[in-house]
């Protein structure tokens, strides 16, 4: 099949470049030159594990191209992906504005009938703005072409989004139109060969069904938090609590790790959306709310513990001077996505105490380079052990697997003062008191 898709980043991209693997011929629409001329040159604008491969041989056999020419992408697709940014707008409802764009530029140039599919993340009753969109812009040419809008959310998971979209857990088709149902079936015909895969529904509840998703995991997230905040106020282990929960298969042990908070492109944006979208039909989404301010307070966590032991109550300047190893700056690990990410609420909190941070990432160096500038409180260091030299203690936002076994006694010897602050609790306390090492984690018996 003949696709375009619009807005080739981290869901475009990696679902454009899968679909082509399968042997559908896609064309990548971006308005961002350097991309787009990056992208032919073989230069991948985004870390995703297994994408560069996939989008070689793809583009060399020539079922993918990237263009910023959105006419000769309007002409090439039969289906017309939207999978453009929708930001949060100011009060956190989403930002519309790239998705109807698309839309416009869809009707402006279209010459024969589409199927437009929305894949980015859009509130309920996005479709209808789409479709009357792209209906105003037809009626002002007084064409008769005719179009229909899907709503095909897209779930895959940063770090994972290859294999993710190669194997997806379900493919949502959320539309009222049997010719598009059957444009959609055909695309995803070689993902749905195992078992069914493709649910069909109304296009609203389509696009519900992408916020109650992420909403959901939210929710699980920040619920281990406030578990974890009252586990420590206790005396408990969450760590203890966490295997013990899991274990029911009602509740299962994915999703259930407490931490620093949860960050990036999604999440946050999404709650927030969700909880605008009830406060503009006259519902107060209480659970989401707190999902929110338990996520806000959690961000804040690291700090705090840091406030604490450098007794910043006493005097408000100990941390001016100090050297911080932060390890693990994107919001997760295998992505080099900081969108959100807890990092940046915690190295902005040292800053802005006087203190210095010298930080690794095994992928997001460049993008931290790229919001943060040449900042001289910020150091971006080559390894995790170069992070170490003269710092005062060592923070870990990121549980990035090359942190989960580090020398302990070089951590000791670099460090000017024994003290780990983790937000990603990857090692056992008893472990670190044996090796006097001060130890904070999220969760585990030391209140704040
Ligand atoms: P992104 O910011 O990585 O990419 C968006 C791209 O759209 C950019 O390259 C931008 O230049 C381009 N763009 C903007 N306006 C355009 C236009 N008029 N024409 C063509 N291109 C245009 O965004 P993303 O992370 O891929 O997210 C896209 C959507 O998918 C969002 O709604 C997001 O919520 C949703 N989503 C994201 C993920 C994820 O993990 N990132 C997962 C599922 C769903």
């Amino acid at each position: 099949m003949k696709v375009t898709f619009y807005g080739i980043g981290y869901v475009g991209l990696v679902q454009a470049t899968v679909l082509a693997d399968a042997g559908h011929d896609v064309c990548c629409v971006d308005i961002d030159e350097t991309r787009i001329n990056n992208l032919k040159k073989g230069i991948i604008p985004i870390y995703e594990p297994g994408l560069t491969p996939l989008v070689e041989k793809n583009f060399a056999e020539g079922r993918l191209t990237f263009t910023t020419d959105a006419q000769f992408g309007v002409e090439f697709g039969d289906l017309q992906f939207i999978a453009v940014g929708t930001p949060p707008d100011e009060d956190g409802s989403a930002d519309l504005q790239y998705v109807l764009k698309v839309a416009e530029t869809i009707a402006t140039h279209m010459t024969t009938a589409k199927v437009i599919v929305d894949k980015s993340t859009v509130p309920v009753g996005t479709a209808d703005k789409v479709m009357a969109t792209v209906q105003s812009v037809l009626d002002a040419k007084s064409s008769d072409l005719t179009f229909s809008v899907v709503s095909n959310p897209e779930f895959l998971k940063e770090g994972a989004a290859v294999n993710d979209c190669k194997r997806p857990d379900r493919i949502i088709i959320g539309t009222d139109s049997a010719v598009a149902e059957e444009f959609m079936r055909e695309l995803y015909a070689p993902f749905n060969r195992n078992h069914e895969k493709i649910i069909v529904m109304d296009i609203k509840s389509a696009e519900l069904t992408k916020y109650a998703a992420n909403c959901m995991l939210a929710t699980k997230i920040s619920f281990m938090n406030e578990m974890a905040n009252i586990a420590e106020r206790v005396g408990a282990d969450i760590e203890h609590v966490r295997h013990g929960i899991g274990s029911d298969p009602r509740i299962g042990y994915q999703f259930i790790y407490p931490g620093c908070g949860y960050g990036g492109s999604c999440f946050p944006k999404d709650v927030q959306a969700l909880v605008r979208t009830a406060d503009n039909i006259g519902y107060e989404s209480k659970i989401l709310k707190a999902v929110e301010a338990v996520n806000y307070a959690q961000k804040h966590k690291l700090f705090a513990y840091i406030s604490k032991h450098f007794d910043l109550a006493t005097n408000p300047n100990a941390l001016q001077g100090k050297t911080f190893a932060v390890w693990g700056l994107s919001f997760k690990p295998n992505t080099d996505d900081m969108r959100e990410a807890p990092s940046r609420v915690l190295m902005e909190q040292l800053w802005a105490a006087g203190a210095k941070v010298q930080a690794y990432d095994p992928e997001a160096m460049e993008e931290t380079q790229r919001i943060y500038g040449s900042r001289s409180d910020l150091s971006l260091m080559g390894t995790k052990e170069s992070a170490l030299n003269n710092a005062d203690a060592l923070i870990i936002c990121t549980e990035w697997q090359s942190f989960r076994a580090p020398d302990f006694a070089r951590i000791k010897e670099q460090l000017s003062e024994a003290v780990i602050f983790d937000g990603r609790n990857l090692y056992e306390p008893e472990r670190m008191s044996s090796k006097a090492i001060q130890y904070y984690s999220i969760g585990r018996g030391l209140s704040i």
